[in-house]
């Protein structure tokens, strides 16, 4: 999808209660699939809903790494131990890890991103 399309789609259908009608309509549908699919799509609605959390997403490698450390941390900005949909967290020092979920804080330390493949320890 052209990213001008989408923007405009975006306007209209983001953070919206939207009536069925509108969810099951072609347009809506090719709107959800450009996120998933569209990567200059997604970069873009993740950056405008980073930017308005007030998220520093511009010091990562990439969006899907942003979005996902933005989603392992709380309303103070701590991170969420032990949340089953956390899949990455992100230390000050620019250590990187996955959460093993068994209770603990157990972490495997990771030295590359998993989506975009950028060395993540200096
Ligand atoms: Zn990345």
């Amino acid at each position: 999808m052209e990213l001008e399309k989408f923007k405009g789609l975006h306007v209209r259908f983001f953070g919206k209660e939207l009536p069925e009608e509108v969810t099951a309509s072609e347009e809506y549908e090719a709107y959800v699939d450009a996120i998933h699919e569209d990567e200059a799509c997604y970069n873009w609605a993740t950056a405008e809903k980073l930017k308005s959390k007030g998220f520093d997403y511009e010091s990562f490698c990439c969006m899907m790494m942003a979005d996902k450390v933005y989603g392992s941390l709380d309303e103070d900005g701590e991170i969420k131990y032990d949340e089953p949909e956390v899949i990455i967290n992100k230390w000050d020092e620019d250590l990187y890890g996955i959460p093993v979920h068994n209770g603990s804080a157990t972490m495997v330390v990771i030295n590359y991103c998993p989506w975009c493949g950028t060395k993540l320890s200096a």
